[in-house]
């Protein structure tokens, strides 16, 4: 028996078992002891019996004394269990258990058994009682080493399983399993315990010490796994073709040499990184985070203008119709003068209707820009309805790869002109069907491809099937040669049986493979200098200039090029284009207008799910994508959600940022802050007024809005104030907006719409009523709309008198937090550690599967010896071809089929 023997081989495993945790997932020997414990009592050393509350459960031993039932009132019945030490001494008191309405519980424990008992104890009428406790029913006698007098696993009960009947199930298949058919699935240098004595381990520990070491180990194996998904998945993104995106910097000085305050030195480093991705015809994925106010946006524009300069499209998507506008009327006031049209697309869609289509049928498209291959011509065929995805791939291959092929007539045959047509034609038949074809050549006595093999339909699994080359290479041979033969008047064969092919390992390598299909007629003194070849196609002309060339020489097949390459750069872009749209979700959506979208700005990316990033890519060739964040991101999560990602960071805020006081207060002094505020505004100052949205329904929303904007009125009356929320049309809001900036306005009174995109410098106070109903990234999100100016500015987080006990605490270390620190980093940390993991990284929107054993936080260390091992071992061996990587090509599997699970 090894790790992958199914359960249900295991005689000695009764069916009903096997059944049972069947149904829960479990169905080998490995599932099983991936079933890791979820804690552990030390059974070798009990706690004392409690005298009365503590803050953590206890986990005690005794014996029961007495039981009893009764009836209380509404027909409940109440069950008692007086519990005794074994060893008692002086202080010694008896612990009641107490289950209502638990009728197994009833039946289960009896006068004079032992217990293991854990919970929480409280005193309670003179007594002390753990409600509800977990417990075991324990012998001395025969079971001693499994459930007794050492470190016990408590493993998740599941349907029928109770914590001791697995704990048993999990010593037997140990003590059967042998130590053979167990390949490591960690290098050695992460770490070398043996992982079947780390699997032992994890389950019964001899000491803390191993099971401390034991964890160690199966942690790094989890992230090991997670960080080699990552790492295959940026080295998949890495080898797909890309374009170079940059021109010469004349229009990026222009917008710099026009703006009032010098770049800062972070703004400079992150536009240089950006644009070394831009200039390379590596396609780029980065992430661009820093502070509020740190100034990314103009990082952004920087880099659209670019690729404007190159003659693409850039694209800039932002999470909210307010936002896209904001985004909108900036870049206009800022592009208008370089002679560049900036257009604005946004849907009727608002970001809190029905889910997206792409949602709609929990379908992963595959990431890949034009190379997908439901973007580039639909469903493949025969997968009509079915979904595919490329995480769900039944083995590991190079499902997505890109392949130079090349094969040969038979030495007495020779491709006349007419059989060449009937071969390009036959190419070009299954182009879009069976195969997305890069370039294409029929030269007399051989023929060049470069393909890469679409998606054949789904396996009753639900896995992808693709094409095989021998598939697609059959059906060109044969029908060619029927019809040649046909032509000819010939029989026989024509081609020789073999072909020859190569996997594409990178954009380099793939540049250089297009480039030598492209040439080889050229190269091989077939057609002259200057002279066309009409069997030569190539995909695309949306490449590097080098490429273009390269292809462009002597002309192509006419007709089939699909972008005949233009003049100039300038020409490029029709005059009816923009060069730079800004939009919603709508830009996701066909018609969306890209004809040559060379770089994507996605504003926000927390929002957005890394399924619409990937959609977005889809819509052009081959943009580079550049995600942008509201806030920063903790390091935890650039190593794993946006691991993919290089990363630049502004760590850095402009000079003239002013400094900013932040202050808790009840409730109840509402009006002591708002005197506070009238005599800043006297003095000239103007002041943001933020009130919460409970119910986002258009009716309660106008009402909660009028009450609020009445309150406020008076409050500081006779100062101007305005209101501002969501419903109110753009213009309007606009139009609101720009009184506010010129000073007309005194006070805005307003909902969350003021998160983003909002700059008054004379504005320098801000009160926020519930503070504690926001987030702690937004409330500094929030915030982040003062301390613009010269001014000391003043937050004002007013807290409601009603909270309610389980929130209290945490929102009040939230807004501590707030009043203690400005710095967004350590707020993010701090946010992200208590919401949790689970809320970042469990959700679809990350991609990653959940973890069973690490936890981000604690354990980021380890992710990071994780992360630089994967990343160092797909680089030397990107196919895990080397003999010691080949076992982890299980673990990429597994990876990559929770993500997917997780996904969908
Ligand atoms: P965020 O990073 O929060 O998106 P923005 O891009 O909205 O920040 O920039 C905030 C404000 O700072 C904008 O008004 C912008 O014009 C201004 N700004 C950007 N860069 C600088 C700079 N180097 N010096 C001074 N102000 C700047
Ligand atoms: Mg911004």
């Amino acid at each position: 028996m090894d790790l992958s023997t199914p359960l249900a081989a295991l005689d000695w495993l009764a069916p009903p078992r096997v059944r049972q945790l069947g149904r829960v997932g479990v169905s080998t020997v490995e599932d099983l002891l991936a079933h890791y414990p979820k804690r552990y009592e030390d059974r070798s050393q009990f706690d004392r019996f409690p005298t009365g509350d503590t803050p953590d459960p206890v986990c005690v031993c005794g014996l029961v004394k007495k039981t009893s039932i009764r009836r209380i009132r509404g027909g409940q019945k109440m069950f008692d269990v007086v519990l005794e030490e074994e060893k008692p001494h002086a202080l010694s008191e008896p612990l009641l258990c107490r289950w209502f309405n638990v009728h197994w519980v009833e039946k289960t424990i009896v006068h004079g058994q032992r217990l293991v008992v854990y919970g929480r104890p409280k005193r309670s009428a003179g007594a002390v009682v753990i409600a509800h406790p977990e417990f075991e029913v324990v012998e001395e006698d025969a079971e001693v080493s499994i459930h007794l007098r050492r470190i016990v696993p408590i493993h998740r009960a599941t349907e029928g399983l109770s914590p001791r009947l697995i704990r048993q199930i999990v010593w037997d298949v140990l003590a059967h399993v042998g130590e053979s058919a167990n390949p490591p699935r960690l290098p050695a240098s992460l770490d070398a315990t043996p992982r079947l004595w780390a699997l032992r381990q994890i389950h019964f520990p001899d000491n803390a010490d191993a099971l401390a070491k034991a964890r160690r180990h199966l942690v790094l194996e989890e992230f090991f796994g997670m960080q080699l998904s990552i790492a295959a998945k940026r080295a998949e993104q890495l080898a797909q073709p890309g374009a170079i995106h940059a021109g010469s910097d004349e229009l990026m000085r222009r917008l710099h040499a026009a703006l009032p305050f010098p770049l800062t030195g972070a703004q400079q480093r992150a536009i240089g990184e950006i644009r070394a991705d831009l200039a390379s015809p590596r396609p780029m994925n980065r992430l661009l985070h820093g502070d509020v106010g740190s100034g990314k946006t103009l990082v952004a524009l920087s880099a659209m203008l670019l690729a404007v300069e190159a003659g693409y499209q850039a694209a800039l998507m932002a999470p909210t119709q307010i936002l896209a506008e904001q985004h909108y009327l900036n870049l206009h006031r800022l592009c208008e003068p370089l002679g560049l049209r900036v257009a604005l697309r946004t849907g009727e869609r608002r970001e809190d209707s029905a889910p997206l289509p792409l949602f709609a049928n929990a379908t992963a498209p595959v990431p890949g820009g034009a190379l997908d291959p439901s973007a580039a011509a639909g469903d493949p065929p025969g997968a009509s309805g079915a979904r595919f995805s490329r995480g769900r791939l039944p083995h590991f291959e190079f499902p997505w790869a890109i392949y130079a092929i090349a094969f040969n007539v038979l030495d007495s045959r020779h491709l006349t002109e007419a059989a060449r047509d009937i071969v390009l034609d036959s190419i070009l038949h299954w182009r879009g069907q069976r195969y997305e074809l890069f370039a294409a050549c029929v030269m007399p006595d051989h023929v060049h491809l470069l393909i890469q093999p679409m998606i054949k339909g789904n396996a009753a699994d639900g896995s992808a099937e693709f094409f095989s080359l021998t598939e697609i290479m059959h059906s060109i041979k044969s029908w060619t040669a029927h019809e040649i033969n046909r032509l000819q008047g010939e029989e026989g064969g024509l081609w020789q049986k073999e072909w020859f092919d190569r996997f594409t390992r990178s954009d380099r390598d793939l540049a250089e493979k297009y480039r030598y299909i492209l040439n080889n007629p050229w190269a091989t003194g077939v057609a002259r200098e200057g002279e066309s070849y009409r069997w030569c196609w190539a995909w695309d002309s949306q490449s590097s200039s080098t490429e273009a060339s390269a292809a462009g020489r002597g002309g192509r097949h006419a007709g089939r090029v699909l972008h005949p390459e233009p003049e100039s750069a300038a020409a490029r872009i029709a005059d009816s284009e923009p060069h730079l749209l800004v939009g919603t979700h709508a830009l996701l959506y066909e018609g969306a207008g890209f004809t040559r979208l060379g770089l994507a700005v996605i504003d926000e990316q927390h929002k957005f799910g890394v399924l619409q990033r990937a959609r977005l890519r889809a819509q052009g060739a081959a943009p580079d994508v550049l995600v942008m964040t509201a806030t920063p991101i903790p390091r935890t999560l650039t190593m794993t959600v946006y691991g993919d990602l290089d990363v630049s960071t502004l760590d850095e805020l402009p000079r003239n940022r002013g400094k900013i006081v932040t202050a808790v207060r009840d409730a109840a002094k509402l009006n002591d802050a708002a005197k506070f505020i009238r005599e800043h505004l006297e003095a000239g100052r103007q002041a943001y007024i933020v009130y919460p949205l409970i119910d986002e329904s258009e009716k309660v929303e106008s009402k909660a809005a009028a009450a609020e904007f009445g309150k406020w009125q008076e409050l500081l009356a006779p100062m101007k104030c305005e209101l501002l929320h969501g419903r109110i049309p753009a213009e309007e809001k606009e139009r609101i907006m720009e009184r506010f900036r010129r000073g007309e306005t005194k006070a805005l009174i307003a909902t969350t719409v003021i998160e983003v995109g909002i700059d008054v410098p004379n504005a320098n106070i801000m009160l926020i009523e519930n503070a504690e109903r926001f987030g702690l990234a937004q409330l500094h999100q929030l915030r982040g709309r003062i301390g613009r100016g010269e001014h000391k500015s003043y937050c004002i987080l007013l807290r409601s008198a009603k909270m309610k006990a389980d929130v209290k605490a945490e929102a009040e270390e939230k807004l501590a937090t707030l009043e203690r620190t400005g710095d967004g980093f350590e707020i993010a940390e701090a946010d992200l550690r208590m919401r949790g993991p689970g809320d970042i990284l469990g959700t679809a929107q990350s991609g990653l599967p959940p973890l069973k054993i690490g936890d981000v936080f604690a354990d980021r260390d380890l992710m990071q010896l994780a992360r630089n091992a994967a990343f160092l071992i797909l680089e030397r061996d990107p196919r895990l071809e080397e003999p010691a990587h080949v076992p982890y090509r299980a673990l990429l599997a597994e990876a990559r089929r929770l993500t997917l699970a997780q996904v969908s």
